[in-house]
């Protein structure tokens, strides 16, 4: 799942406002919400965005500056965007990595070394 690769989906369309999917590639809309942020919490980058395009086709939410490509944002761009911070749920790199070095710490209890995997 999480090495996903969109290389056949680089073409020359890359019109901002248009939206492609940074999941699957799509240009389906399904939803379009607009959401007022109820607080802010730095280690969810949803907590900021303000505006959600739903896929169409995979139903996936997707931050509209990633799904529209803001600012001239590149596709590669978005997606990479996306999988870093929003893919999971809006859990961040950073706190993805403490958890998993968490896990890992209670991993050892069980007599295993210490080291990572
Ligand atoms: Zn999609």
């Amino acid at each position: 799942m999480e090495g996903g690769t969109f290389d056949d989906n680089d073409g020359g369309d890359d019109v901002q406002g248009e939206f492609i999917c940074p999941e699957c590639g799509s240009g389906t809309i399904g939803d379009h919400l607009l959401v007022s942020p109820a607080m802010t919490d730095d280690e969810n980058p949803w907590s900021v965005v303000t505006q959600r395009i739903r896929c169409g086709y995979c139903r996936s939410w997707v931050p509209a500056h990633l799904g529209q490509r803001w600012g001239g944002m590149s596709l590669d761009r978005a997606k990479e965007e996306w999988h870093e911070s929003f893919r999971d749920g809006g859990i961040s790199q950073a706190r993805r990595e403490r958890e998993a070095r968490y896990a890992g710490r209670r991993r050892t209890k069980n007599g295993e070394d210490g080291s990572d995997y």
